[in-house]
């Protein structure tokens, strides 16, 4: 079993209801929930002006590997109404793996540790909250690995 954390993002519609579909959907195709951080509201980072984020972090454990576990986050997205019309534009569900186990891998369609979670406070807020210590470890990993 590994452990991961996916970040959730919605800024479209109902976003708490698109927020908490998804986590329900990641408990159904594979992925234990095992901890939810509080959905934050932040502005948006990037792109063209857009409504403000509701953000979330969830802790899960899965049988599933890196790879079938983007393709689970993408389903959701698909499944939950996300349309990838404006490059980093507004969007009604956003997953993003940041961590799995201690994982380092930089594939065309996979990095893991997620490219931007430690420039984007959005991530880091809810991931402090629940693993405080996490963050510390794997500030000092990336450091040593980059
Ligand atoms: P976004 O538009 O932010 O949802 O980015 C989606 C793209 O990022 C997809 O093409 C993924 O293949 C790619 N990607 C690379 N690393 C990750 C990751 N750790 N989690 C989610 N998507 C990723």
């Amino acid at each position: 079993m590994a452990i991961a954390y996916i970040a959730l993002g919605s800024n479209l519609g109902d976003r708490v209801s698109y927020i908490m579909s998804a986590v329900a959907s990641l408990q159904e195709k594979g992925a234990s929930v095992l901890k939810q951080s509080t959905i934050i509201e932040t502005d948006p980072v990037g792109g063209p002006p857009q409504p403000k984020f509701l953000n979330a972090v969830v802790k899960i454990e899965t049988r599933l590997s890196p790879v079938e576990l983007l393709n689970q986050c993408q389903g959701i997205e698909k499944e939950l109404g996300r349309v990838r019309d404006v490059p980093s534009g507004s969007r009604t569900i956003d997953l993003d793996i940041l961590l799995y186990d201690r994982l380092v891998l930089d594939t065309p369609r996979l990095t893991i540790p997620h490219p931007r979670m430690f420039e984007r406070a959005f991530v880091l807020e809810p991931l402090k909250e629940m693993e405080p210590a996490l963050l510390e470890e794997c500030v000092h990993a990336r450091h040593k690995i980059r």
